[in-house]
């Protein structure tokens, strides 16, 4: 084995492509006296790079030539995909397969070619393009190639809370020990539930961005959202698409929880407020949200108003969440499992349960997060509904709003709320006017579908009108986010 340099055209430049930081070519051409010989290519990899992505490009395949990939860090050994992989990537926090996750240190870097095959008398040239991003672009997300699964609008179903062996997961070995739950079976139980896409919201950690990232290929219909559970000694909140680690430290290295929020919402994700009624104290501590400084709530996207099956009672986000609304802070309600334990399908909190049914325009982590913002959601507390419930107010005078959308009505001015919903079982419907519960007569129409409509007047002032379906027994089973009226954008 020996490593020779062959002739380099090293050519640093500033990629055309808006997201990346900066790109190298590391060119030459392959001969028969590299046969079953490695290579080195050196570069340098400055302070304070967040990724590394090598592409390895040849055209030599035709006359059987074979080019192996590898990577030596700047201390040694970084991972070897052989001829399985043409692109592979490592950072901080995730790494292809046969590569490391880690730091990434400064100075001379290199590409490892292996050579297991090339015909005495062939010549193969190959170019190798070195990608490297900043620690704030990949803080920032910028580094990541956006994931598309499914390319049309349609009501997408998932689960926005839960937990595996990266936190507190736990489930049954083999032999029926108590065991940290491996993720992947979080990720199976969320396929069997039916679920389009799962946030995976780990208690203040991001040690599970690589295993998504890993998983992601295989799991090509379940889109996975790298979650951070911000768990505090005053208050949790799930933070959905992170990149990174976040500040958690409340009352110690973070002053309160509006620098998170900044960081958050300027990074593209999204933070919703965790069970905000659960008790706080011995009984379950930093669960009940009680922060001790002011909190800046515009800039909080969402409530999760039912946790595992809490959708009633003192236990339920509801009245915390439209206490929100009614001080004018527009924010989506959501639900999550908070699932432990993915392998307890009967247990406190199955993966599903509840499902929160998101009408996006894709099956991609920035349409689901963009449609959760703009709240055309839904909380479906046993996951059995057929899609989402509808909600639209129609103006007399022709304008239009569906749930999630702001609609501007003068004072005077009357209109019909409406409501549609698929469900297994007749629901009695109760329309919300800004808290105000006003319980309906339901409809079935032609199609089997329930349908339920309230004529309101505006005054002209800021309202906010919404839906929730019950079973006979008075029991939550799906909840609707508002219509907003005269609602300042
Ligand atoms: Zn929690
Ligand atoms: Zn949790």
């Amino acid at each position: 084995m020996r490593a020779r340099l062959p002739m380099l055209l090293a050519a640093l430049a500033a990629s055309t492509c808006a997201h990346a930081a900066q790109t190298l070519q590391l060119q030459g051409t392959l001969t028969g006296k590299d046969h079953q010989h490695y290579l080195e290519l050196p570069f340098a990899v400055p302070d304070s790079t967040g990724r590394v992505d090598v592409t390895l490009q040849h055209d030599g395949s035709d006359e059987r030539t074979v080019v192996d990939l590898g990577l030596l860090d700047a201390q040694g050994f970084r991972g070897w995909s052989g001829g399985s992989r043409r692109t592979i990537s490592v950072s901080r926090y995730d790494a292809s397969g046969g590569y490391l996750p880690g730091a990434i240190p400064a100075g001379q870097w290199k590409v490892l070619l292996g050579v297991p095959n090339i015909r005495a008398r062939v010549q193969t040239p190959y170019n190798v393009s070195v990608t490297l991003w900043s620690e704030d672009e990949v803080q920032a997300g910028r580094d990541r190639k956006p994931l598309l699964l499914r390319d049309e609008a349609a009501w997408y179903r998932g689960d926005l809370h839960m937990h595996s062996t990266h936190s507190d997961g736990s489930c049954s070995s083999q032999q029926g020990n108590k065991v940290a739950c491996p993720l992947f079976l979080s990720l199976q139980a969320a396929v069997r539930q039916g679920l389009d896409f799962v946030a995976v919201t780990e208690h203040n950690t991001i040690s599970h961005l690589d295993e998504l990232a890993r998983h992601q290929p295989w799991f090509d219909r379940l889109l996975l959202i790298p979650g951070m559970e911000v768990t505090t000694f005053q208050g949790h909140a799930n933070v959905f698409g992170v990149n990174g680690p976040l500040p958690f430290r409340l009352g110690d290295t973070l002053p309160n929880w509006n620098p998170l929020l900044r960081e958050v919402n300027n990074s593209g994700a999204l933070l919703s407020i965790n069970h905000p009624a659960l008790p706080s104290g011995e009984d379950c501590m930093g669960c009940g949200w009680t922060p001790a400084k002011p909190v800046d709530m515009a800039a909080v996207g969402a409530v999760e108003v039912v946790n595992a099956r809490q959708a009633d009672g003192p236990r339920s986000g509801v009245d915390f969440w439209e206490q929100q609304l009614q001080q004018g802070r527009r924010m989506t309600a959501i639900g999550g499992s908070d699932s432990h334990n993915p392998g307890a399908a009967d247990g406190p909190s199955p993966i599903g349960l509840p499902a929160t049914l998101v009408h996006a325009t894709a099956l991609s982590r920035e349409a689901i997060l963009a449609a959760i913002r703009q709240g055309r959601v839904v909380v479906d507390v046993d996951n059995v509904a057929a899609s989402g419930l509808e909600l639209w107010l129609q103006g007399d005078a022709g304008t239009r709003a569906e749930m999630g959308q702001q609609l501007d009505l003068p004072a005077g001015q009357w209109a019909t709320l409406h409501t549609q919903l698929d469900y297994p079982r007749r629901l009695k419907i109760e329309f919300v006017v800004d808290g105000r519960r006003h319980p309906t007569t339901v409809e079935i129409d032609a199609n089997g579908s329930q349908r339920a409509s309230l004529r309101w007047r505006s005054d002209g002032q800021r309202h906010w009108l919404r839906v929730d379906a019950r079973d006979a027994d008075g029991s939550l089973r799906m909840l609707g986010n508002p219509v907003y009226v005269n609602w300042p954008q």
